[in-house]
């Protein structure tokens, strides 16, 4: 389950684990944590609760006066629900973030004066969560069992007459008037001149729509956007969908200039300082009132929100969340619990000036440990190399990790753990912590310094690298782990995590040596994972890698990690076509150098992993599932499986 990430060349360093102790500059906070914050850095000040023309009574006296002659309704349907999310429990909270929907804390009725890191919320008591605010589409579920909703709304597009007027019977005209014209409106001027002054009873359509509006008179009916119609109320407006150039990253420019879209991207150091696409991360658009637009990257970082068109202020996150992970950590020492709860989320500021369709972000190379730029850089490269681990699963005919993996990065560490604590019974959660799992070292510091079990995640990925193919390497073998597990199950899984707990405890090295108990489930467990991270980050970087040696070559050159434990070799021995010329080395201290007589080839991944369930828990079983079930019919001989396995 741990992974310790270095090069044989580099076998100093990761023996001394000086990494598992956080660095003097870490800081280690030794308050409890508390659930509200009240000493966060930056507040969210917001302005006085403004007049909401959604609201369905408004929006309805809109319709009327608008097209009231030709149909006239009583009340609108309903659109969208304005609700307070109020999670009791970490499990409530959880439901709420792993549905992806979006949500603030702070109201949305109030103009944003200044958006801050928090919006200080009245201080409950510990244990407590803050109240969260979203809009959900009329028939949308909401996730969480405790929630109040606050208003139900009618929400048409912001540039469709029928908003127009809802703002004006607000009494708003001129706040409309700024989202809709940004910059270039000037409340001092209103527009007084031309066909549509102020005292025009259309205004300000005439001025804004003059296509269907005079100064008086009865707007253009034509009947065929009514809140019968399916599309409704998007059809209010016509959304221009061409797109004809391509911006720098690739991404196709949308002609409408006010449609949101744009690519993000990671730097890749060792290929050549590429900028690379960040596939499917969850990009969240806020317009300032009651309309949020979610969409994901595509696998290139392009990403765009269609039916949407944006004027004036508007709010926009990337989060590193999709069905196959969420990602979190880098929180600060003073977090609290819900932050340590959340996704990773770059929050791209206040945008506003007219022009929307070529956003472009680039993650670069970090520089401040734990800030922003390593948060981002790291979940970018982290997250492409998850994509990466499922596509080559899907060739090599192996199981995909299970979906919503809760990973947790962090910012000082070079090792991982895969422990599925969420999948893991009760009962061996219990014993893992009964047994020294917040003390042991395992996991990230915030979370065993407090000993929040709450916030244990399935999988911890260590992010202090500077080069891309280290950072995929500890990410492909972390998800090694998980694809095992799901070919194992819970039962197995938790032996595995005992197992390396009581390795840790009794030799300061998660994996042991041979004596440990369950040594043999950890040589099976440790040495696959090591295994498809060489081979599959050698897929991904082949001779583009930061130790100037390919990662199958290092791989080649390595036999087990201390004597007698660990064949990390012996996988890739079983499927390559190629003699061992070197002698192959263990890796830790005491161990020692061998020849590998390896006259074995042409099993594949898929074979191999085929025996990778819950009964192979040893490398002897192993051995013997091979020669019983791979080795009838292949003309491989089992004297050439029992001599190579002999050379380890
Ligand atoms: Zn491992």
């Amino acid at each position: 389950m741990m992974l310790i990430a270095f090069s044989a060349c580099q076998k100093e360093e990761f023996n001394a684990l000086d990494d598992e102790v956080p660095p003097p500059n870490s800081a280690v906070s030794n308050t409890p944590l508390v659930t509200r914050s009240v000493e966060d850095s930056i507040p969210t000040i917001l302005g006085d609760v403004r007049v909401n023309p959604f609201k369905v009574s408004t929006m309805t006296q809109a319709w009327n006066a608008l097209y009231g002659e030709h149909q006239h309704y009583n009340q609108l349907p309903v659109t969208h629900r304005y609700i307070k999310l109020e999670p009791q429990d970490t499990a409530e909270f959880k439901s709420l973030i792993s549905s992806g929907i979006p949500f603030l804390d702070f109201p949305l009725d109030r103009k944003v004066i200044q958006m801050g890191d928090h919006y200080p919320q009245a201080a409950p008591a510990e244990g407590e969560f803050p109240d969260f605010y979203t809009v959900l589409a009329d028939e949308a579920i909401v996730p969480i069992t405790h929630y109040t909703v606050l208003e139900e709304l009618v929400i048409p597009p912001m540039d469709a007459p029928l908003t127009a007027t809802a703002f004006f019977i607000a009494g708003d005209t001129a706040t409309y008037l700024q989202e809709l014209l940004g910059p270039d409106y000037n409340p001092e001027d209103p527009a007084s001149t031309g066909n549509c002054p102020e005292t025009c009873p259309n205004y300000p359509n005439c001025e804004l729509f003059p296509e269907s509006f005079g100064c008086s008179g009865p707007p253009v009916w034509n009947g065929d956007c009514t809140p019968e119609s399916p599309d409704w109320p998007d059809c209010l407006v016509h959304y221009d969908d061409e797109e004809d150039e391509l911006n720098a990253c690739g991404c196709p420019i949308p002609n409408d200039k006010r449609k949101p879209a744009g690519c993000i991207q990671v730097e890749d150091v060792q290929m050549n300082n590429m900028m690379l696409g960040v596939e499917d991360v969850k990009v969240t658009w806020w317009n300032g009132w009651f309309t949020f637009k979610t969409t994901s990257t595509d696998g290139a970082g392009c990403w765009s929100i269609d039916r949407h068109r944006e004027r004036g202020k508007a709010y926009m996150w990337v989060t590193f969340q999709n069905s196959r992970a969420m990602l979190r950590g880098f929180v600060g020492n003073t977090a609290k619990l819900w932050r340590l709860l959340l996704p990773v989320t770059d929050y791209r500021g206040q945008l506003g000036g007219g022009s929307y369709h070529n956003i472009q972000i680039d993650y670069n190379m970090w520089n401040n440990q734990g800030g922003s730029d390593h948060r981002t850089w790291s979940a970018s490269t982290v997250m492409n190399g998850i994509h990466h681990f499922h596509r080559e699963a899907q060739n090599d005919g192996i199981n995909t990790p299970p979906s919503g993996l809760d990973i947790y990065l962090t910012a000082n560490r070079r090792d991982g753990i895969a422990l599925m604590t969420s999948q893991l019974p009760q009962q061996t959660v219990n014993d893992l912590v009964g047994q020294g799992l917040f003390s042991s070292g395992l996991l990230p510091y915030i979370i065993s310094n407090n000993s929040i079990l709450a916030a244990v995640p399935d999988v911890a990925i260590g992010c202090n690298f500077q080069n891309a193919d280290q950072q995929w390497s500890v990410t492909q073998h972390e998800l090694a782990h998980t694809s095992h597990f799901t070919n194992t199950g819970a039962i197995f899984w938790g032996r595995m995590g005992l197992a390396t707990l009581n390795a840790r405890i009794a030799t300061g090295s998660p994996w042991g040596d041979a004596t440990v108990n369950d040594a043999g489930l950890i040589a099976i467990c440790e040495s696959w994972a090591e295994h498809l991270e060489h081979v599959y980050t050698d897929r991904a970087y082949g001779v583009n890698t930061s130790s100037g040696v390919t990662w199958e070559d290092e791989l080649e050159e390595i036999r087990n990690d201390s004597p007698n434990h660990v064949p990390i070799g012996i996988h890739f021995d079983l499927i390559d076509n190629q003699n061992d010329l070197n002698d192959a080395c263990d890796r830790g201290i005491g161990g020692a150098c061998g020849p590998i007589v390896d006259n074995v080839a042409g099993f594949t991944n898929g074979q191999l992993f085929s025996l990778l369930d819950a009964n192979t828990d040893d490398p002897d079983i192993y051995r013997a599932r091979i020669l019983n079930e791979l080795l009838p019919g292949s003309g491989i001989m089992a004297a050439d499986i029992d001599a190579l396995f002999n050379s380890y």
